[in-house]
């Protein structure tokens, strides 16, 4: 059976003593799940919070590095710099990342290699924009994004990468994609790895949805056979949204 994934992606919110405070809130709930759960809190937090969630189920993840292993590169990074303060899993690829800070694909596929180098597990992000899927072009940009960052790797490689399709559209925006929206994207996902890779690396690569999903929503679009998980925002800053989109997974 696939992973199931429920990470809570905090983006630019909560300074240290938020931070704490929500942890503290989330560690009064936690309760066993059929699902990973895990929690991208900012970079500055990322120690607090791994000390904080030591010996708990709650595994805490970046939203972000850089390629390199150190040098130049001022405001950024490193894999390794990460995993000196315990964080083995890395979100890439966000379209936040994309669309404000310039992130290709051809940069992507340089992170991917340093997290992999660094044996960490990515979580890699992609999905059309609106204008996409109007024009009906949202399955090809979705095989490009996957296969321009992930296509050169080895077979071995796929057992790190865990991918989240996030249609840029459904974002923050309070819009979801309909469960059958989700579900004939991560098909066709699930399809295109299988084309380059066959149905072993297929079937057991978890393949996450993001895009508003609320504590209302999370079970009808979980309950997707091709669904393995939620990349939460706006719901992962409140414990008790956050614990209902994980509990979600209780009955799938
Ligand atoms: C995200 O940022 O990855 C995300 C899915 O945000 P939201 O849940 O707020 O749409």
């Amino acid at each position: 059976m696939r992973t199931q994934i429920v990470a809570g992606n905090w983006k630019m919110n909560n300074d240290l003593a938020q931070t704490q405070a929500l942890i503290s809130d989330l560690k009064k709930q936690i309760q066993t799940s059929n699902a990973e759960v895990m929690i991208a809190p900012t970079f500055t937090n990322l120690y607090s919070a791994f000390e904080a969630l030591r010996n708990t189920n709650i595994e805490v993840i970046a939203q972000n590095m850089h390629f390199a292993k150190n040098g130049a590169y001022t405001g950024e990074i490193s894999a390794c710099m990460l995993k000196s303060v315990g964080v083995e899993t890395v979100i890439l690829g966000h379209s936040e990342r994309r669309a404000y800070f310039n992130e290709t694909d051809e940069l992507l596929a340089q992170k991917v290699e340093a997290a992999l180098e660094n044996n960490m597990r990515i979580i890699f992000c992609f999905g059309e924009e609106l204008a996409d899927r109007k024009s009906d072009n949202h399955f090809n940009i979705v095989e490009s994004q996957i296969k321009n960052a992930l296509f050169h790797l080895s077979s071995d490689a796929w057992s790190s990468i865990v991918l989240a399709y996030e249609p840029v559209w459904a974002i923050g925006t309070g819009e979801t994609a309909s469960p059958e929206q989700a579900q004939e994207m991560h098909a066709f996902i699930r399809k295109t790895i299988d084309a380059k890779y066959g149905s072993d690396v297929a079937n057991s690569t978890s393949i996450l949805y993001g895009g508003s999903v609320k504590p209302v929503n999370a079970k009808e679009i979980f309950s997707n056979p091709d669904v393995d998980g939620g990349l939460i925002g706006g719901a992962a800053l409140n414990a008790e949204d956050f614990f209902a989109i994980i509990n979600a997974f209780g009955e799938k």
